[in-house]
This record gives C-alpha cells, sequence and structure tokens, in this order.
C-alpha cells in the first residue's frame, strides 16, 4: 500500500451523465470530490456522449417548460400535451411488463422535472425536440402548429455531445477533480464498508484512493462480448455496440466480488435496429444517426424475405429498444427495412440520409431481392400479401396510433401503407447493443444492498449500473434521467 495515499470525501467512478450527475450533487454540499474516467480525453463521456440527448420528464403544457428550455421562435405556435406522473409510471410498467422496480420508478418519475430544473441551475441547457417528436400539424384547430406525440419532448442542447460538455463545464465550475484515461479496478472494503478503492491511471500504474463514499457510475456490460454471451444468451456476442467500447462491467463485478446483491433483469438489454455495416462499436461523429428508427412507416423482412415482427405496435420509442433482439434471432442476425417511394421521404433525414448509410434500391420488388441476394418470389410474395391486408378504410395518421391494420401474420397494428410505387428502398440493419438492464440492488437513494438488504456502507450507484428499472424493453428518454435523478439523490448523501 503506498505510504501517502490521495483520500477524497467522494470518489466517482464514471464521467457519463450519471457520474457527473453525482459528482455535481456531492461538490454543491461543499464535499471534495474526485471523478474517475476510464476514457481519456476524446474517449471520455461514456454513452452519454452518443445520446440524442432525449430526456423523459412529467411535464404540463407548453407554458410549464418555457423556464427550462432554450428560446424558440416556435414556442408560441407549440403544442405540447401534458406528460403526467400517472403517464409516465403506466409507461414504465407497460413497456416493462410489470417486471420495474415500483419504488424505484416512483423515485424516477416523481423527481424527473424537478431534476432537471436542478441541472438548468448548474448551466446545463435543454430545448424540444421538434425536430423527433413533433409535426407541423395540418388539419383543424391545430393547423400551423407543432404537436407533440409520444411522451418525450425534452432535450439537451447538443444531443449527446452538449450534454457531456455542458456538464464538464459545470464540474469545473463546482470544483470536482476529474481524471482522465483512470480505470477503477477494484473496491476496498474494511469490515463491512468501502474505504476506497483501486485503479490503472493512463500511464498504466497502478495506484489506490481512500474515499469516505464511493459512487459507482461506470455503466454496464454491454461492451463485452463474453459478458453478453453469458448472461444474455448465445450470439449476443455478435451485437454491435452503439455506444462506448469502456463500459465493460468491470464495476459490475468488483461489486458483486464484495457482497453486492446483483439485481433486475441480466438477461436482456436496449438493442435497437442498427445500419448493418456499421462498426463494431460507436462512431464518435455520427453517433445515433446509425439508428434506423422509421420501421413504423414501412415493413421490415428477415433474410428469407418475410416479415417477423409488428412494425407498427406502438409509437417508436415505446418498441425501438426491444426490436434490436428479435433481428438478433433471425437468420444471420440480419434484417431489411423496406420502403417505397411513398414512405421514403417521410424518413427523418438525419437517419437515413447521412453519407455511408447501407441501403439498397430497384425499380421493382423482384430486383430488390435479388439486389439483397434475398429470395424474389418470397419477398414478392411477403410484399402483395401485406398490401392485400391493409385496411384502407382507416386513414393514415402518423401523429396518433391511427389503427390502419394489415391483417397478415404477424399483423401490423398502426399506420400500415402500401409498399407499391417503385422505386423501392431496403436499408440492412442488425442488432445494435445500447446497453444492459441488469445492475446492482440499491435504495432509492442509490446505496448499494447486500442480499440481506443492509446497505454496503460508504457505497452508491447510479445509471445503468443500478438494476431492476427496465426488463426487456424501455420508454425511449429514460436512460438519461434516470442517471441525473440517482445521480442527484446518491451525490446528496454521499
Ligand atoms: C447511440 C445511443 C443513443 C442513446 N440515446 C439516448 C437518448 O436519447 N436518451 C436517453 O435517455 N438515453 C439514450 N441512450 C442511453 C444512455 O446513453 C444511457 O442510458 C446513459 O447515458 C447512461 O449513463 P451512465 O452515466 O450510466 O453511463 P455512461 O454514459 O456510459 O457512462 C459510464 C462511464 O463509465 C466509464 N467507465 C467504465 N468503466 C470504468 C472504470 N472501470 N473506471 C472508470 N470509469 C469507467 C466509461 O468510460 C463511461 O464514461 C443512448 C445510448 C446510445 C449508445
Amino acid at each position: 500500500m503506498p505510504e501517502q495515499m490521495d483520500s477524497y470525501d467522494v470518489v466517482v467512478v464514471g464521467g457519463g451523465n450519471a457520474g457527473h450527475s453525482a459528482a455535481l450533487s456531492a461538490a454543491e454540499r461543499g464535499r471534495r470530490v474526485l471523478l474517475l474516467e476510464k476514457g481519456v480525453r476524446g474517449e471520455h463521456g461514456g454513452n452519454s456522449f452518443y445520446t440524442a440527448g432525449a430526456m423523459r420528464v412529467t411535464h404540463g403544457d407548453v407554458g410549464s417548460v418555457r423556464d427550462l428550455v432554450d428560446d424558440d421562435d416556435r414556442l408560441d405556435t407549440t403544442v405540447l400535451p401534458a406528460y403526467t406522473r400517472e403517464d409516465y409510471l403506466a409507461d414504465m410498467e407497460r413497456v416493462t411488463g410489470g417486471a420495474n422496480d415500483a419504488e424505484l420508478t416512483a423515485r424516477l418519475v416523481e423527481d424527473s422535472e424537478p431534476t432537471m430544473r436542478w441541472l438548468k441551475g448548474h448551466g446545463l441547457r435543454f430545448r424540444l425536440m421538434y425536430e423527433r417528436q413533433a409535426y407541423l400539424s395540418e388539419r383543424g384547430d391545430d393547423e400551423g402548429r407543432f404537436v407533440f406525440w409520444g411522451g418525450l419532448a425534452l432535450g439537451s442542447t447538443g444531443g449527446g455531445k452538449g450534454l457531456v460538455e455542458q456538464h464538464e463545464a459545470a464540474a469545473a465550475r463546482a470544483g470536482v477533480e476529474v481524471r482522465y484515461g483512470c480505470a477503477a479496478t477494484e473496491l476496498v472494503a474494511e469490515d463491512v464498508r468501502v474505504t476506497g478503492l483501486r485503479y490503472t491511471d493512463a500511464a498504466g500504474v497502478a495506484g489506490e484512493l481512500r474515499a469516505e463514499s464511493v459512487i459507482l457510475a461506470a455503466g454496464g456490460f454491454e461492451a463485452d462480448a463474453a459478458m453478453r454471451r453469458g448472461h444474455l444468451g448465445e450470439g449476443w456476442q455478435r451485437a454491435k455496440v452503439r455506444g462506448t467500447p469502456l463500459n465493460t462491467g468491470d464495476m459490475l463485478r468488483a461489486a458483486l466480488a464484495i457482497g453486492a446483491e446483483a439485481y433486475g433483469d441480466w438477461s436482456t438489454c436496449h438493442s435497437v435496429a442498427w445500419d448493418a455495416g456499421a462498426d463494431d462499436v460507436g462512431d464518435r461523429e455520427v453517433t445515433n444517426q446509425l439508428t434506423r428508427g422509421g420501421y413504423p412507416l414501412g415493413i421490415v423482412v428477415n433474410r428469407d424475405g418475410k416479415r417477423f415482427l409488428d412494425e407498427g405496435a406502438d409509437f417508436r420509442n415505446y418498441t425501438y429498444a426491444k426490436y434490436g433482439a428479435q433481428i438478433l434471432a433471425q437468420p444471420g442476425g440480419v434484417a431489411y427495412q423496406i420502403f417505397d417511394a411513398t414512405t421514403r421521404p417521410m424518413l427523418r433525414s438525419e437517419e437515413y440520409d447521412a453519407a455511408g448509410t447501407s441501403v439498397v434500391s430497384a425499380d421493382s420488388v423482384e430486383k430488390l431481392a435479388a439486389a439483397l441476394g434475398l429470395d424474389e418470389a418470397s419477398l414478392a410474395t411477403t410484399v402483395r400479401e401485406f398490401n392485400a391486408a391493409i385496411d384502407r378504410s382507416v386513414p393514415f395518421d402518423a401523429a396518433v396510433k391511427d389503427g390502419r391494420r394489415a391483417d397478415v401474420e404477424p399483423p401490423k397494428s398502426n399506420w400500415s401503407l402500401p409498399v407499391e410505387t417503385a422505386p423501392y428502398y431496403a436499408f440492412p440493419v442488425t442488432c445494435g447493443i445500447t446497453f444492459t438492464f441488469g445492475g446492482l440492488r440499491a435504495d432509492t437513494n442509490g446505496r448499494v444492498l447486500r442480499e440481506s438488504g443492509a446497505p454496503i456502507d460508504g457505497l452508491f450507484v447510479c445509471g445503468e449500473m443500478l438494476g431492476g428499472l427496465f426488463s426487456g424493453n424501455y420508454p425511449g428518454g429514460t436512460g438519461l434521467v434516470s442517471g441525473a435523478v440517482f445521480g442527484r439523490r446518491a451525490g446528496s448523501l454521499a
């Protein structure tokens, strides 16, 4: 053991949104805070850096968020339907099939809006996400107004990149010391309490720190292929990682090794339809633009030319996080999102028009199949049967669940538009893993618990590492808010 060991009141492990929120919260109480981030500068910021910055918080109408968001000329002509606590609670329960921890969820929902105001007080900035979550109404009283849908309206200014930059500035103002390129390796526990940790710095030199409290915010195990295969199952080692390559479960293993209880669903994760030609780990330039979230407007087929999921089961925000796993389960772990000349222009430009997007087009469905190496007759049959099964008496409306079904197997429940006008487009997609749902058990203040239910003194957890909130699926925009809420709470006690 080094003779003169550095000592802090609070050491935070992980410099994403959760870790920074925890560090800020502890520092504003006058605690001496050190934040260790595994990534060197330029690789830092965790998955938080790669996000679109979408944040699911409760809110009332547009007047209720005016003082929270950046000024925008469109605010005066914006219709923002309220998103209540009851809505948020119901969404969490519905998408997780009731597997969400009720106490953690209640705290998440209750604190969501006040925590955004607290971050704003520290200089972080927010905006309404017109480009992703609103449409310009052409009908009735709302004609010419921007109408928000799907309960998700708020985002960080500058997306994930802006969020991390603003967190770093806030940390500097609050006096948080940050060491980049410094990976925590083990927790040090004496008797029944955590007293510090061991780490390896950017030069590969090992060291040890003492701390009154350690807050773990080091992400899940999504970037570790062996852990993915072990916990999520065979095949998951081949999933592409959407974000940072550095979330390899280090601190999950370290905490379990000193008696923390594993909690939540370790066998499922957040995973999406992701450009099949993407690199194996996230791209810091294009970040989340490799997501392919336009499938509710088209159909998705596998390598056999067959549909295998309900593209219109719900708004994208409520299905995208579970469809990656369904793509991985298809032959070869690939699928093709198919659109025609009518639906192609309706796709979000940010996701479908970027340079390097994998796409094939042809002037007939058969030629499209041939270009993709699929059986021509099989794809043509799928498209023909789908088109014939659409209930065309129901008008299409992208802003609501319009009930425009295609009664085919599997059914498409909403937004069924025929694939019938050349040229046809296919976007090859694969499974991109976002983050893992399994984590540590903690109380609503982020205190890590043992199997006995007793807290491990001096040890806190937040962000992706906190288990119990999600299972099988996830409502879009909840990850960042969970990190901020429970990071802030952990930092207020640590
Ligand atoms: C492409 C993409 C888009 C997304 N979009 C959204 C969105 O719009 N809205 C939303 O709510 N969520 C989104 N998410 C999910 C979101 O990123 C996470 O829920 C959230 O960022 C998790 O925050 P965190 O602080 O727990 O983890 P991270 O931000 O991943 O931070 C963990 C940090 O810990 C560090 N670390 C790991 N191991 C160690 C160690 N041993 N020692 C020291 N440091 C360590 C890592 O380097 C990393 O910086 C998206 C994710 C991705 C990948």
